[in-house]
Formats: C-alpha cells, sequence, structure tokens
C-alpha cells in the first residue's frame, strides 16, 4: 500500500457495510447531520445485490386481511405504529427523492378475495376507525366494479377492496438515484467489495476485504451494519431469520388493463403492471420450511401455483408468457419490527426489514445513523 492509498482510501469516519436502501439511507443521514465526516459504503455485490433491488416495488401500508392478522398477535398500538413507521417511511422516501426519481405512482392498492369475506363492511368500518388517526381519512373501501375493469375472471372473485393511499415505485430506478445521490453528496461507495469481518479496536474497528492486493484493512471510528438478510454471520444467535421471496414477470402485454398494486391471501401474494408487464410474486407461505433461506433460487411448485394464479384470475381471458424469474432474500423476526439497536459503543445495527422494506427502509435508516451519532 502507498503512503497515498493509506491516506486517503483506507481510513473512515464512518463506514457501512450494505449499499441497500438502509445503507444509502443511513450514509445520507450520516452526512446530512456530519458534512465533513469521511463516509464510505461497502456493498459486495457489483451493484446492490440485497432485496433492494428483487422487490416488487409496492409502496404499501399492509391489506386488510394482513393487518387483521397483526391485530391476533399484537395490541392496536402496536399495529397503528407499524402502519406509521411505514407511512413516514414513505414520505421520507419520497422527500429525499424526487417523485420522477422513483417513478412513484399512486395508482391504489388493492386486495382480492376469491370467496365472499364475512361482515366485510363492518370490517373494514374497525380498520378505518384503527387507521384514522394516521391518514385523517378512511383508508379501505369496497370497488367490486374493479374485479371487471382490470380484466379479471369474475367469475371466481367475489370482493375487491381498495386503499387508496398505496401506490408502486420502479425499485430499480430507487436505487440508481439513491446511489447517484450518495455519490454527490461526497459519500464512497464501493461496490465487488465483500467485508469478510470486522474487528472492534480501543478507539476503532477494523474492516477486512479481500482483494488483488491480499487482505485490506480498513479503519472506521464507527461502523453501520446494514446487510439485513445476510446478517446471520455476524449475529449468528440473533433473531433474524431469512426468507426467499420469488417474483415472475411476463412478456409486454398489449392492452394490458390492470391498473395498481394487487394482493390476495393476506398479503403472501401479489401482482401489479410494470411497463405493460405482468409482475407477480410470493407465495413463500405454500412451502415455508424451503423458503426459509439465504440461498437464491426458484422454487417450482411456488412459481406454478404464481402461474395457475395468472391463467385463472388474473389474466383469465389473455395469452402471456413468462420472461423472467429471481427471487430475493429478506430477514424477518419474531415480530414485525426492524431490528435497529447499538451493538457496542461504535457500533449499530439496521436491520430486519421483512416485507416492508420499500416503505420502511428511509426510516431505519435515519434512525440507525442517529444511534450511531449518539455521544455516550
Ligand atoms: C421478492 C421480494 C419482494 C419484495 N417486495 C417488496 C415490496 O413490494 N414492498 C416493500 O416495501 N418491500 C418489499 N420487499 C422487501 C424489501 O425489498 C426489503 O425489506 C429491503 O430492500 C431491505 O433493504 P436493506 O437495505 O435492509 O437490505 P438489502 O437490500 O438486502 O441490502 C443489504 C446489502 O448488504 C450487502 N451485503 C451483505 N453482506 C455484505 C458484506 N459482508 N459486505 C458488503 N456488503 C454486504 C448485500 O449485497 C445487499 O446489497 C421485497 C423483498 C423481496 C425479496
Amino acid at each position: 500500500m502507498s503512503y497515498w492509498e493509506d491516506k486517503w482510501f483506507k481510513n473512515y469516519d464512518f463506514a457501512v457495510i450494505g449499499g441497500g436502501i438502509v445503507g444509502c439511507f443511513t450514509a445520507l443521514k450520516l452526512i446530512q447531520e456530519r458534512p465533513n465526516a469521511r463516509i464510505a459504503i461497502f456493498e459486495r455485490g457489483l451493484f446492490p445485490s440485497g432485496a433492494s433491488t428483487k422487490n416488487a416495488g409496492f409502496a404499501c401500508y399492509g391489506s386488510l386481511t394482513e393487518l387483521e392478522s397483526d391485530r391476533k398477535h399484537l395490541n392496536d398500538d402496536d399495529v397503528k405504529a407499524l402502519v406509521k413507521l411505514r407511512y413516514d417511511g414513505l414520505h421520507l422516501l419520497r422527500n429525499t427523492l424526487e417523485d420522477k426519481e422513483i417513478s412513484y405512482q399512486e395508482n391504489g392498492g388493492f386486495e382480492l378475495f376469491m370467496k365472499p369475506p364475512d361482515e366485510i363492511e363492518t370490517r373494514i368500518n374497525k380498520m378505518n376507525a384503527l387507521l384514522y388517526p394516521i391518514f385523517k381519512e378512511n383508508v379501505f373501501s369496497q370497488e367490486n366494479k374493479r374485479i371487471e375493469s382490470n380484466g379479471f375472471a369474475k367469475n371466481k372473485l367475489s370482493t375487491l377492496l381498495k386503499n387508496k393511499f398505496e401506490g408502486s415505485i420502479d425499485t430499480g430506478k430507487m436505487m440508481w438515484s439513491l446511489h447517484e445521490k450518495v455519490r454527490k453528496k461526497g459519500i464512497a461507495l464501493f461496490t465487488s467489495t465483500n467485508i469478510e469481518n470486522f474487528k472492534e479496536q480501543r478507539n476503532s474497528i477494523v474492516l477486512e476485504v479481500q482483494s488483488e492486493l491480499g487482505l485490506i484493512e480498513i479503519k472506521t471510528k464507527k461502523l453501520a451494519i446494514c446487510t439485513n438478510a445476510f446478517s446471520k454471520k455476524w449475529f449468528p444467535k440473533g433473531d433474524i431469520n431469512p426468507g426467499r421471496g420469488m417474483v415472475l414477470i411476463t412478456k409486454p402485454i398489449s392492452n394490458l388493463k390492470i391498473n395498481g398494486c394487487f394482493h390476495y391471501h393476506q398479503g403472501y401474494h401479489y401482482f401489479r403492471n410494470i411497463d405493460n408487464r405482468v409482475l407477480i410474486g410470493g407465495g413463500r407461505q405454500l412451502d415455508m420450511e424451503k423458503e426459509n433461506t439465504s440461498v437464491f433460487g426458484i422454487n417450482d411448485n411456488i412459481k406454478k401455483v404464481l402461474i395457475d394464479d395468472l391463467k385463472n384470475y388474473i389474466l383469465p381471458n389473455t395469452p402471456f408468457e413468462i420472461e423472467k424469474e429471481w427471487s430475493g432474500i429478506m430477514a424477518f423476526g419474531a415480530n414485525k419490527l426492524p431490528l435497529v439497536k447499538r451493538y457496542s459503543s461504535r457500533i449499530v445495527v439496521g436491520i430486519r426489514l421483512g416485507g416492508m422494506g420499500v416503505a420502511i427502509g428511509s426510516i431505519v435508516g435515519n434512525k440507525t445513523a442517529e444511534i450511531l451519532l449518539e455521544e455516550l
């Protein structure tokens, strides 16, 4: 290593491991609060290669049945806190990047029911009352006429609910814009850089990176760990469980009528229109044992169910071809709250975003940075 390399590339005030949505927001908050600090993000992929570039791009708060299911495990205040986190997170995302930088479209979020749900009006009213303090308006309404206008199988679907506050983004564009913003702010962004290990010393932390020059040690005064589902290696006993999610996308379909973001089966399955293609994903609850993994891959049984859903319910009269499929890894814990906490006096973790990282990634990053900046 030269004197110059040592002086300029190997020492930082703050380092962030992970270049996904959380890592970027952590670094942006740090530079906002400490404009003269030397900050670096280390991302192991050539470009961000975690869930932030694999997801479906739903900007959502939770479908009616998903929130009802949460209500069975959480008290009402905790359910509201969960929705408020998503609400604040999406606002922060849209205040940080312009809507055109993420292709934000507020076309509404919808939940589909195959069988007629019991007492649906009463349930809608109850949930609207619970969420009123956050949205200051009713959130859910029944809009069954959209079953036909979206071209769905009207004889196989009974009910469609709308959440008018939900929208969608182009998730790749969001990450592109975030990386652009990070670089413009003078934050160093190293990709293809796998942090193999970190060691705490008295006044600093040493990050170990394998390179063509051998093992390089990078020093930082403080460290944020934003590696979400890939964090088990740092915290083998932590409450962090990986969960794989699958996505399929069709070739472009002419005259595609689908407009908005759709959920069914308590939010486990979802689909939307992107660039006149149908993106469909989810279904991990069908094979939890195999899907609780951090290994990328396609589960053929789940894929078959998703394709059957396209044929039977979503595109009943429209021929389609699947063009591409991929998987991404999420992180789950005993509850749905993210894990944002101090690991030591110099290290903070911001991880475990479940299936809602588009909505809460910004807030989790901000909070991670705030804790890191606290004077002890
Ligand atoms: C299929 C799928 C669909 C989803 N759909 C939605 C949706 O529609 N709406 C929504 O709100 N959320 C959705 N999510 C969830 C959302 O994508 C995640 O919660 C969010 O992206 C997590 O962001 P993150 O920055 O915490 O993690 P990640 O994006 O996973 O970032 C972690 C980064 O750390 C890097 N890394 C790991 N280890 C190291 C190391 N040792 N050294 C250097 N770098 C390392 C990884 O390469 C990765 O880029 C979905 C997720 C999946 C998988």
